[in-house]
């Protein structure tokens, strides 16, 4: 499938930033530069700020996501917050298997799995971040570790759910660090991201699944990162708190 048919998603992912006055200035400044996007502009607020992000974004071209959710719909989770709670907040979009999760939050594939499980019969729309550390690449396993990530997180999720899906490539030593992927590296795994998932559903479901670069985009890099064929927007960290930074980003998307 030509990459022009899929359509290309920034996300921003804010991570631990932002109160809401903060939201509501970041949010102001970004509506009138995003408003003419040519791709799916969505942030990745915390929690205590997505109703606030979702008042401020009505009836605008920005959507709005979570950055992670817990496999059960209710229960005795204390701290958590679950998918059917983040759904009827009207939050679209959650992060799922971020490597910051994975990295201080005992995250497994597993447990990737289970959330991912719930975001999808929630009706929420999952980006799946997975990606290998530096350790790992220098070992020459990276691909080996992304198939396995992505295989694991995909158990048990059929075809049409995958429609709904979209998946990040995060390599581990690129997030926050400045360290880039070159674009020839991002593109490489991306579309190796793409066929690990042609070999579960066949080709034309996996033409039609968005795939992410994130790690360390920015206005600069941003546009050649996006030209690889296979690598269909960004998931981005800090170049998304800033509006003008983001929109850059959003505007190399769009062309
Ligand atoms: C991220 O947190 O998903 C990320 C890519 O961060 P940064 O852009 O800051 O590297």
């Amino acid at each position: 499938m030509n990459k022009a048919l899929r359509p290309a998603v920034i996300a921003g992912n804010w991570k631990m930033n932002n109160t809401r006055p903060q939201t509501r200035e970041l949010l102001e400044a970004l509506k009138p530069l995003v408003a003419g996007a040519g791709c799916q502009v969505v942030v990745c607020t915390p929690f205590t700020d997505l109703e606030a992000a979702l008042a401020l974004t009505a009836g605008t071209n920005l959507h709005v996501g979570a950055q992670n959710c817990h496999w059960a719909a209710s229960g005795a989770f204390t701290g958590e917050i679950s998918a059917p709670m983040l759904a009827e907040l009207g939050v679209e979009y959650v992060v799922l298997g971020h490597s910051e999760r994975r990295q201080y939050f005992g995250e497994t594939d597993a447990t990737v799995n289970r959330r991912l499980r719930a975001a999808l019969d929630a009706g929420l729309r999952p980006i799946l971040c997975v990606g290998e550390t530096l350790d790992q690449r220098e070992a020459g396993i990276t691909g080996e570790v992304v198939a396995m990530q992505v295989k694991a997180a995909l158990c048990g999720v059929t075809a049409e759910e995958l429609g709904r899906m979209i998946v990040a490539y995060e390599p581990v030593w690129a997030i926050g660090t400045g360290r880039t992927a070159t674009a020839g590296q991002a593109g490489e795994v991306c579309g190796l991201i793409r066929q690990v998932a042609a070999g579960l559903y066949g080709q034309a479901a996996a033409d039609a699944l968005p795939i992410q670069y994130g790690g360390s985009m920015n206005a600069k890099n941003a546009a050649e990162l996006l030209a690889q064929p296979d690598v269909d927007g960004g998931l981005i960290g800090g170049a998304s708190l800033k509006a003008a930074d983001f929109a850059a980003i959003v505007e190399a998307a769009s062309k």
